[in-house]
């Protein structure tokens, strides 16, 4: 064996070798090129030609394969983790100005500190994910989030997709680079259509997508990255201009809008010459600058969310220094208005009646759009981790029309330098371990305390049992006092008895026994949704009855047969949820709460006349439900023959399932057929239908 192999194996010579580090520093430059520059020097074609011959050389000779080429973008299905990196860096956040009054009395705040005026440096403030990227000798070693400042996580392999990140430096150099990964708006809104509209903004979706598991999931994303500062090991720029004049030739995007301005309108050809694309001048530039990029921001193809203004020499910056969390050397003039910006104070979580944990942030409480708001969701723990949120820390809280308040961003680390809030382990009201469903945790203990009061609540209200004068209050009043902890309690307390209570007149609990008592009539596809059994919502209750799930034993039967195809085959329930759907039909304590129910006869079976697709008519086919598939000669279309079914009593559905009794099958019957054969069904064919249809109308 190793003897074939060896012969088979080829050695790489030389000129394999340099063909195929010219063949990657031709690609580099055709991405930096089309990426970057955004002018192409060569067609697609010609490109993927040379990405293709890059591609097979490296498949050839695996001994040659480096990380740094671009072959090396698309991503692999390994899934990530993203461990905890501490930063060599200074990654903090920007002193803000919300007027330019304030932006002004920066400016003369620090030239105060210069012997001549100081050039500043104006950059539009891309809203997206901050980044620091570290190479070593020219080569993308590590990309890390922002994190506390302190401590970011390492999401090298997510950011190796990004075509504006350069995977190797034209200069070898040994560089920390700061930068903003952002979507473009356009592309946003494509791609968020597709995710159901998910994403309440770009930066949201740029920041998701970086803490997607796949990278190949990250390739596909259009992100891109602009860099707006350097940190060289060696040979340090003595300006900021110089130094994106330098990450520029290092292959990096910058900033599409910069501007260089000093109080005195001196800046030098050296600057014009290292930046062409900057806006020269003086203060009055400068202001000119701001107005413009304030009235356009709507129209630019980023989000952006205010100008940085920097000072430009390193030298100035240092005696400057810093305070305990900002440079004062830079400030950030933020476009949106500081009403929404508060302070979270703690982060607890609660029980929903599915049983789903959703952790909320207590704030500082702040006046938005005329309420006060202090409690504030945070969705689950991949939100707070994409907006790497900490207790303490000063965020900006949203409110969309009648949405809860959200937490849109975090504006400014905690003082404390406390990490990125976790999910507790346990439930905190019944102590069962928290288990993690996609990107929520759950408390699967059907009789959590916190959980079941929410399901008692979802349960009397309007649009489930409707149970009209058991209202909110007098529900708590009933679970304070020990009387109803669970469902079936509600028909087992005496209500007549809450005369001895204070607010509770003969009259009053003469009509709660009433309601209580006349929501026991309530058909059974409400019941069902009512009980608040994760993933049974309206919808897919009314789904599940109209394809023959009938009643609660069907779909026991269904749950104790783990019959997940019956269930995925109705459109609108896909695989997952009809296993979902299924766990939780076949927990115990749910069934224990449907038999008390039973015993205060509630409605577990579907009465005929309130489903649409059964008939009302005694006949033959009475107590049998039919699925039709196939072409016939005697139906055309094949809905006669159903009419023909429910004609004779029996009940039609669209699909197989094992809640189905007949297969009516026609020629070329196909999947329905094979299914219905697996399942076990009586399959009937036309002759031997139009033979009953006969015997019949014979009787
Ligand atoms: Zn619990």
């Amino acid at each position: 064996m190793s003897d074939a192999r060896q012969s088979d194996e080829r050695v790489a010579s030389a000129d394999v070798a340099q063909e195929i580090e010219r063949l990657r520093a031709e690609i580099r430059r055709h991405e930096y090129a089309y990426f970057v520059e955004g002018q192409p020097l060569i067609s697609d074609q010609e490109f993927d030609a040379l990405f293709e011959r890059l591609k097979s050389l490296e498949a050839q000779y695996p001994e040659l394969v480096s990380s740094d080429s671009p072959t090396h973008r698309v991503g692999s299905d390994l899934s990530a983790e993203f461990p905890e990196v501490e930063h060599t860096v200074p990654v903090l956040s920007l002193d803000k100005a919300y007027s330019f009054q304030e932006l002004v009395a920066f400016i003369t705040r620090t030239s105060r500190e210069a012997d001549k005026p100081p050039l500043y440096v104006a950059e539009e403030k891309l809203d997206g994910v901050s980044i620091v990227l570290y190479y070593r000798e020219g080569r993308l070693e590590r990309a890390v989030t922002r994190g506390n400042g302190y401590v970011g996580n390492d999401v090298t392999a997510n950011v190796r997709t990004i075509r504006t990140v350069p995977l190797r430096l034209e200069r070898p150099h040994t560089v920390a680079v700061r930068g903003e990964i952002v979507l473009p708006k356009d592309r946003f809104n494509e791609l968020n259509r597709r995710f159901g509209n998910a994403y309440a903004n770009p930066r949201n979706l740029a920041a998701g997508t970086l803490r997607r598991v796949k990278s190949r999931e990250v390739a596909q994303v259009p992100l891109e990255m602009f860099a707006y500062e350097g940190y060289f090991e060696q040979s340090p720029y003595p300006s900021h201009t110089r130094t994106l004049a330098e990450l520029r030739t290092c292959g990096f995007r910058l900033n599409p809008r910069l501007g260089v301005f000093s109080d005195d309108g001196g800046v030098s050809e050296e600057v014009e010459r290292m930046l062409p694309n900057a806006v020269t001048g003086g203060r009055a530039e400068m202001e000119r600058f701001v107005e413009e990029v304030t009235r356009e921001r709507d129209r630019l193809p980023h989000e952006i969310d205010g100008i940085v203004v920097k000072i430009d020499d390193l030298g100035l910056r240092e005696a400057l220094g810093y305070t305990g969390h900002h440079p004062r050397w830079a400030i950030a003039y933020k476009f949106e208005s500081p009403a929404g910006i508060t302070k979270v104070r703690s982060v607890d979580v609660q029980v929903g009646r599915t049983g789903r944990v959703t952790p909320v942030a207590r704030v500082e409480p702040v006046a938005i759009a005329g309420t006060t708001v202090s409690n504030v969701t945070l969705h689950n723990q991949d939100y707070v981790e994409m907006l790497e949120l900490s207790i303490g820390d000063t965020v900006s809280v949203s409110r969309r029309g009648d949405v809860i308040p959200a937490v849109e961003r975090v504006v400014e680390k905690n003082e404390a330098g406390l990490s990125v809030w976790q999910m507790p382990e346990h439930c905190p009201s019944c102590h069962t371990k928290l288990e993690r469903l996609g990107a929520h945790h759950f408390c699967t203990n059907y009789r959590c305390p916190d959980r079941m009061r929410q399901q008692l609540f979802f349960f009397v209200g309007r649009g489930q049992m409707d149970i009209e004068h058991l209202g909110p209050e007098t529900l708590q009043f009933l679970i304070d006092r020990g009387m109803v902890r669970e469902i079936p309690d509600i028909y087992e307390v005496d209500y007549r008895s809450l005369v001895q209570y204070e607010g509770f007149g003969e009259r009053k609990v003469g009509l709660l026994a009433e309601s209580v008592e006349e929501s026991k009539s309530r058909p059974f596809r409400t019941v069902l949704a009512s009980l608040g059994i994760p993933e049974l919502g309206p919808r897919i209750c009314e789904l599940l009855i109209e394809a023959g799930f009938r009643s609660i034993d069907d779909l026991f039967r269904a749950a104790d047969r783990d019959d997940v195809a019956s269930l995925a085959a109705i459109p609108g329930i896909g695989e997952k949820m009809a296993a979902d759907i299924l766990a939780e039909l076949r927990k115990d304590s749910l069934r224990q709460i449907v038999e008390r129910l039973r015993r205060h006869e509630l409605r577990f079976t579907e009465a005929e006349h309130d489903a649409s697709a059964s008939s009302a008519t005694e006949g033959p086919f009475t107590g049998q439900t039919w699925c039709v598939t196939g072409s016939f000669e005697h139906f055309k279309p094949r809905s006669k023959a159903m009419e023909a079914v429910r004609a004779g009593g029996g009940r039609t559905v669209n699909d197989v399932s094992s809640a189905v009794t007949h297969l009516l099958a026609g020629a070329n019957a196909g999947s329905k057929l094979r299914k219905a054969q697996r399942l076990g069904l009586k399959i009937v064919s036309e002759e031997e239908f139009v033979e009953l249809l006969k015997r019949v109308s014979t009787d």
